[in-house]
């Protein structure tokens, strides 16, 4: 074997190691990032308060998906940006804990600037 072919093999080994040590990294800021979205903080009031609130009319309104429960005609229910309707007393407390829809994921404003900011830049 040359010297030269023992160079390679250094270099071949060096690169892989780099490779490893990348996806690593890669996947440590994929699970941050699912951390920090587990962690979303609770809708803004003003954006609570601006959601739609309407009474079921008619009995094809659905499934609540917080508490699978059908909506049922004359119940309060709300709808989000998004479309999707919900209890009034099921998405409430939901939005005060997080800021996005049960379905669709889709973001409410939050009082939280950093997260605000943060989402911006995303
Ligand atoms: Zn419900
Ligand atoms: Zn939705």
């Amino acid at each position: 074997m040359s010297h030269d072919d023992l160079d390679l093999r250094w270099i071949i080994a060096d690169t892989r190691l780099l490779v490893q040590n990348l996806f690593r990294n890669v996947e440590q800021t994929r699970n941050g990032i699912r951390g920090r979205r587990g962690g979303a903080p609770p809708a803004a009031k003003s954006a609570m308060e601006a959601v739609e609130t309407f009474e079921v009319a008619s009995s094809s309104q659905g499934d609540c998906a917080v508490c699978t429960d059908a909506m049922v005609m004359g119940e309060i229910g709300k709808k989000l940006p998004c479309g999707h309707c919900y209890h009034e007393s099921c998405i409430l407390p939901w939005l005060r804990t997080r800021n996005s829809c049960p379905l669709c994921r889709f973001q409410l404003q939050t009082d939280d600037a950093e997260y605000e900011s943060k989402r911006r830049r995303e």
